[in-house]
């Protein structure tokens, strides 16, 4: 197994060497398309390339330092620039920025993890890499495989430390893991773990009669995305991809495997044309691609892992792929290939769920109609939803948010994000929609689920390994502003559903007008 390239995903130009193609001869659609992109892809790492270069005080820069920048990624006028740090040649966690352009390639804004200095600090560590591959091994409860250990410097908060950063495989204390640890490489303290494994929740089955894409060769079908690499739906006990003779697939039995897949691959393509239609992002993975999915897991849950999604059966042994759950694991995906990697400070849960409702949104199908709940097709447990995005606490969960989120099991603290998205999306009191009760006693209007998701990716695609709920409402409010320049409607939807689930105020916020 091969461990995702977190922190050094794209490209490894310090220098910008960058092609225009303004001049190409002028190209009928998609073509032309592309020209413009690339057009505007190359003004914008310019202008950040620039930036970059004049060392301005919020980069926090100190001597020995170099700025790597990966690829630029846009959507519609804006482009994203993601650049990670190295300290006398070594990756620096926590080190990452990324600089927003407009079009013309003008630097809009600036988000960096990096909260103070490193200063200087010492390169050689005094624990041995087998050493501190022990102690990545030790926070599991078995360890079955050790992928990559290097050096780093971790930097996500408090003072700068050399450290070990290896990434472990086997069995945690909730299931299957893979886990990268930050050991200190001074004394031997564990500095930071990051789980990959991001477990959902705990004729198509769920989704009904539905139309699939699949591919064909040599007279045999596949259950094979035409349009999206690397998603084949497979049995997990073998992965092998489902094919057949002809392009019919499953036999409406929530048991049965190949049923499973349709439910869970027609998901899969369902988000990925969302994503394209609604964000202009290129598949889950920004570049094309995802991840196969794998029907057949053991176990009344379904999880991502940066290799795979694997999906696992509810109480009454019935594949749970329902659209919600699919593109709630895919949105870990998409998480997890945007800036910064995934969410921190329990605010993953909630990106992935986001994901998930705005995907039944655009699919709009009638056998599972959009509804702001997760895992209500599914019933996992037999007791209905897992969550409530209108109303968390009718399930247990916040609807608040407090500081006290941030150190909540990672589902629970999803409450007062998904109840941002609703009120956000919906409002609190919108005609034939569920009522959602604000915090502050406020009434709050929606602008609609195609606009929150879009200032909810562009918010993404400005994320460091610093997010958090707070940073959320910064760059969500920078991202209404940047993608609505001539309204504060949208804007002043966003802030107010903040307000309604108690984020409070961020120093640096954007303002409207
Ligand atoms: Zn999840």
């Amino acid at each position: 197994m091969k461990i995702p390239k977190r922190y050094f995903a794209v490209g490894t130009a310090v220098i910008a060497t960058v092609t225009v193609a303004a001049f190409a001869t002028p190209a009928s659609g998609g073509a032309r398309e592309a020209v413009v992109r690339a057009d505007q892809a190359a003004a914008a790492a310019a202008g950040a390339q620039a930036l970059v270069a004049s060392r301005p005080q919020m980069l926090m820069s100190s001597p020995g330092e170099d700025y790597v920048r990966g690829s630029v990624i846009t959507a519609d006028a804006l482009s994203y620039v993601p650049y990670e740090r190295t300290y006398r040649g070594i990756p620096v966690i926590g080190g990452d920025f990324v600089v927003v352009a407009n079009a013309a390639g003008k630097v809009l804004f600036t988000s960096v993890a990096q909260e103070s200095r490193i200063g200087t600090i010492g390169t050689s560590p005094s624990v041995s890499r087998a050493a501190a591959e022990a102690i990545a091994g030790q926070q599991l409860v078995s360890v079955s495989g050790l992928e990559t250990t290097r050096l780093v410097v971790f930097a996500l908060g408090g003072p700068a430390r050399l450290a070990w950063q290896t990434t472990v495989v086997g069995k945690g204390a909730q299931g299957p893991s893979r886990l990268t640890v930050v050991v200190d490489a001074l004394t031997g303290k564990v500095l930071d773990q990051l789980e990959h494994v991001m477990s959902g929740t705990g004729n198509g089955n769920w989704e009904g009669t539905v139309t699939i894409a699949t591919t064909s060769s040599g007279g045999t079908f596949f259950m094979s995305s035409p349009t999206t690499s690397n998603m084949p739906c497979q049995d997990a006990a073998t992965n092998t991809t489902f094919s057949g003779p002809d392009d019919i697939w499953g036999n409406g039995v929530g048991t049965n495997r190949e049923t499973g897949c349709v439910d869970a691959f027609y998901g899969a393509e369902t988000e990925a044309t969302m994503l394209s239609t609604w964000l202009g992002r290129n598949g889950m993975n920004g570049s094309g691609g995802a991840w196969p999915i794998r029907v057949g897991l053991n176990d009344l849950n379904a999880f991502y892992n940066g290799v795979e999604v694997q999906i696992g059966h509810n109480s009454a042994g019935a594949w749970i792929g329902a659209t919600d759950v699919i593109a709630h694991e895919m949105g870990h995906g998409i998480d997890d290939t945007t800036p910064g990697g995934i969410s921190r400070n329990g605010t993953q849960e909630f990106v992935a769920d986001v994901f998930g409702a705005a995907t039944e949104t655009f699919a709009n199908n009638p056998n599972d109609p959009p509804d702001f709940l997760v895992g209500e097709e599914v019933n996992l447990v037999g007791s209905g939803p897992i969550r409530n995005m209108y109303n968390p606490s009718l399930l247990g969960d916040p609807n608040c948010y407090s500081k006290r989120v941030a150190h909540q099991e990672v589902h629970a603290a999803a409450g007062p994000g998904n109840h941002w998205f609703y009120l956000a999306a919906i409002g609190s009191n919108a005609p034939g929609q569920p009522v959602s009760p604000t915090c502050n006693g406020s009434t709050v209007t929606g602008i609609g689920v195609q606009k929150t998701v879009q200032i909810f990716y562009n918010a993404m695609l400005m994320k460091t390994t610093q997010s958090s709920y707070p940073k959320y409402r910064l760059w969500t409010l920078q991202a209404a502003k940047n993608l609505f320049p001539g309204s504060c409607t949208e804007f002043d939807a966003i802030k107010a559903a903040w307000n309604a689930v108690s984020v409070p105020a961020q120093p640096g916020e954007a303002t409207c007008p």
